[in-house]
Order: structure tokens, then sequence, then C-alpha cells
């Protein structure tokens, strides 16, 4: 693959339709940990306990903990500058300036929501009032919760934290390291509409991602695909920049370091993508 900044931007130039797809790298430089690598989240607990149906079933009490844990960090963290150029390809007044033809979509995977805030906060300082490219978040997210009821429909972003008085605290047990349950199944959020269980509004491994059929045919129909901080090993989010190459299209990956993208890569803009992104768009956008 390039790393040539002048042939990438050629490429934006002719592209109409553009893809990009991002993982939890995206918000490492905000103080999020990642699933894998280094102070990945699942080094220290297991995934299948935390993040899966299974894992539920077996333990709410310490799912909850492990989602309240992670709000906590989220709650206290910023967009940063990888997120705030991707902001810029959302909003069509900084993305013609360099692919003047595009339309664009932005689909991750991280259930932060710092994608959302830094468009928001791009429009609001930027004074631009037009309508930003939609931002699919395939995974859910974090501040939502959910009824589990079948025949209920309750679903509600809460930004509240701790989400119910008993889970306040228990992100410094998970710290270091999962002990016994501490919150009684009694004490954790229920419905206010039927009184069930509330779980978190986000996709665990072996579920279906939200709007999963749309995400393909956007694949299906983009001629750029531009993979930021994934390590491309959930499926179906792996599959995506292959479905553009499959008709033609061409993929640019922004990753600290070689992963299974890269192969499959026309442009392979290697590093921390809070800088590479940078000097990919930077001057274009400041
Ligand atoms: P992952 O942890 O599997 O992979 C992260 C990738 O980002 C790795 O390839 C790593 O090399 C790369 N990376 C790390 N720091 C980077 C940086 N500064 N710049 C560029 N690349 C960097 O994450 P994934 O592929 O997104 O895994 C998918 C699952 O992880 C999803 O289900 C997602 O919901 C979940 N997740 C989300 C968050 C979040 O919302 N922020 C955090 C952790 C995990």
């Amino acid at each position: 693959p390039s790393d040539s900044i002048p042939d990438f931007r050629a490429a934006l130039l002719e592209s109409k339709q553009i893809l990009v797809v991002t993982g939890a790298g995206l918000s490492a430089a905000s103080g999020i940990p990642t699933f894998r690598g280094d102070g990945g989240l699942w080094r220290n607990y297991d995934v299948t306990a935390l993040a899966t149906p299974g894992g539920w079933a077996e333990n709410q009490s310490r799912v909850w903990q492990f989602y309240h844990y992670r709000r906590e960090l989220v709650l206290k963290a910023s967009p940063n500058p990888a997120h705030y150029v991707l902001a810029k390809l959302a909003i069509p007044d900084f993305r013609y300036k360099i692919a003047p033809h595009s339309k664009l979509t932005h689909v991750t995977q991280n259930i932060d929501g710092l994608l959302r805030k830094a468009v928001d906060e791009t429009k609001v300082s930027s004074g631009v009032s037009e309508e930003s490219s939609e931002i699919v978040e395939m995974h859910g997210r974090l501040f939502d919760i959910v009824c589990t009821a079948h025949d209920c429909e309750y679903h509600e972003a809460k930004f509240d934290s701790p989400i119910c008085p008993a889970l306040g605290g228990t992100e410094k047990i998970l710290a270091d390291g999962i002990t016994e349950p501490l919150v009684r199944r009694a004490d954790l959020p229920h419905c206010p509409l039927c009184g069930q269980l509330c779980r978190p509004g986000v996709v665990w491994f072996g579920e279906r991602p939200y709007r999963i059929k749309e995400i393909l045919d956007l694949a299906d129909e983009a001629d750029l695909c531009i993979v930021v901080g994934t390590s491309a090993l959930v499926q179906p989010a792996s599959k995506l920049s292959q479905r553009v190459k499959d008709h033609g299209g061409r993929v640019a990956v922004f990753n600290l370091e070689q992963s299974n993208h890269s192969e499959e890569a026309d442009f392979l803009f290697l590093g921390p993508c809070e800088q590479r992104l940078g000097e990919v768009f930077g001057e274009t956008f400041s």
C-alpha cells in the first residue's frame, strides 16, 4: 500500500461515496482503552463474562458494573484531534474542499458518542447550520438503557452517573479486577414502564449490529472506504472495507500498526490517528 498523501488526496478528489469506518483506536487518545493491544480493556477482564448475552445471563450485576465503569471513563473524556478531523469530513462545507463531489457516511463501532460530540461542537464553533453526514453507531450507545422485556419498547439515553445509586463507586473495584458481585439484582436499573430489568443499549458479541442491512448497502455503493483505529477482528465491521474493494473501490487505513486491513489497503497511514489524520487533512481544514 501507498503512504503518499498527494495520491490519497487525488483519490479523495475523485470520490463520490465515502464510507468511514471507525473503531476503538479513534478514542484511544481521549483516554478510553481499546479492546485489544496495550492497555486494552480485555487484558484485565474476560470478554465472555462482560460483553456477551451469556455473560449477562450469568451475572447482570457484574455486567452493569463494567458498563458503569465505562460510562465513568467516557464522562471524563473529550473528543481528540482525530475526532475533530473526522467531524469536519462529515460537514459538507469542509469536506467539499478536498472531495468536492462526495457524499459521506460514518459507521462507528464505538459506543462512546465522542464522534457525534465532535461534529456538534464543530458545527457550533464554525457557525455551520447545514446538515452533516449521518453517524451510524452500529454497536449502540453507552449511555442508552433498554428494557429486557420482549414486549416493552423502553429505550432511553441516560447520562446520570451512577445510573442507579447501588452502582456508585463500583468502578474502583473493577479497576483492580473483577470481584464477586456487589449489587443485588433488585438494585440494578429497572424499566420505568414495565418494571423489568434494563440492560445497556449496546451490541454484545454474538448479537446483531444496528442497521446492518443499510451499512452493507453503503459498502456496496462506496468508492472509497477510510478505516480508522480498528483491529478488523470483529465481524461484520471487519468485512466492510473488503466489500468496498470487491466492487473496485479503494481502501485507506489509519492504524497505529499493521492490522488485518493492511494487506487489502491501497493507502496505509501508520501511527497514531490523532496525528496522521491531521497530517493528511489538517492544512485544508484549519
Ligand atoms: P480493538 O480494540 O479491537 O482495536 C483497536 C485498534 O485501534 C487496533 O488495531 C490498534 O492498533 C488501533 N489503535 C490503537 N490506538 C490507536 C491510535 N491512537 N491511532 C490509530 N489506531 C490505534 O477495537 P475495535 O476494532 O473497535 O473492536 C471492536 C469492538 O470494540 C467494538 O465492538 C467496539 O464497540 C468496541 N470498543 C469500543 C470502544 C469505544 O467506544 N471507544 C472502546 C473499546 C472497545
